[in-house]
């Protein structure tokens, strides 16, 4: 498995023979608008441009996987780029038709997609009504018979569902964002950098830490994070890498792996509905 971070939480996945485009945000430096809306700190985003190898990263995709729609995980540039190459985009059931009616080539998410074992875990991308106002978020563990298992919790805070997604399925890997992002409104909407401790020791292999200095209103920075595991003890388990950096894993061969649990999932409600009108066209 190979971890190719290009920024934010866009990254190109590469399990066996597929080369997944997660969470594509390809927009200029500066082309969106700033996120933080109350409090000092408010910049265009993103705060910076992608690395200069992205364009031949990119060309290599075989698809696209979506967790969520919003603007640092699906954005305008991305959607144009992804309709002029025609590749599938996967989701899950909550965010599908939202996609289809982009235009997009949309494919669910469910076990057995793309010839690996998946489940759907939902995420809660912030805390109280403020979390129901971010709308639904999909994490999603994926396991390739030849590769590690991966858990990609996407946009979440430390709610009992990460934990028990972390015990049950024992990834080999996780990939979690670590920005602290916070709007300014609604209090923190993703992983304090005290829970990523905790998400971190709970972890059976290693973490990846994604979501970091591309955005206004995520004030973690890398060498935070460096700095508080190391402190705790913890820097030999965590991948934090620069944008353009590629990260490589092998799958452990004494590593049991559990069945993921195969259900519906969420469905679309209001949450999305209402949510969905603030997403990228
Ligand atoms: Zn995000």
């Amino acid at each position: 498995m190979k971890y190719r971070h290009l920024r934010n939480a866009t990254a190109l996945l590469t399990l066996g023979e597929h080369r997944l485009l997660v969470d594509p945000m390809l927009a200029d430096a500066g082309a969106l608008p700033g996120f933080k809306l109350f409090g000092a700190g408010r910049r265009r985003n993103p705060l910076v441009p992608l690395p200069a190898g992205a364009p031949a990263w990119l060309d290599a995709a075989t698809g696209v996987l979506v967790t969520h729609e919003h603007p640092d995980h699906l954005d305008a540039a991305a959607l144009r780029w992804i309709r002029a190459r025609g590749l599938p985009v996967w989701s899950s059931h909550v965010d599908a038709a939202s996609l289809r009616r982009k235009g997009l080539a949309v494919r669910e998410v469910h076990d057995g997609s793309l010839g690996l074992d998946v489940e759907v875990v939902p995420a809660r991308h912030g805390h109280g009504w403020f979390a129901w106002l971010m709308g639904p978020v999909s994490g999603y563990y994926l396991a390739h018979p030849d590769e590690p298992s991966v858990y990609l919790t996407s946009d979440a805070v430390l709610a009992d569902a990460v934990l028990e997604a972390v015990d049950r399925l024992q990834p080999d890997v996780v990939v979690a964002p670590a920005g602290a992002a916070d709007m300014g409104v609604g209090g923190r909407i993703l992983f304090s950098v005290d829970e990523l401790v905790a998400l971190v020791r709970r972890a059976p292999g290693r973490v990846v830490l994604n979501h970091l200095e591309a955005l206004d209103h995520c004030p973690t920075t890398r060498a935070d994070l460096r700095e508080r595991l190391r402190a705790e003890g913890l820097q030999g388990k965590v991948d934090i890498p620069e944008d353009g950096e590629e990260l490589q894993f092998t799958r452990p061969d004494d590593h049991a792996r559990p069945h993921p649990r195969v259900g519906p999932g969420p469905r679309p409600g209001l949450q999305k509905w209402l949510t969905a009108r603030m997403a990228a066209t």
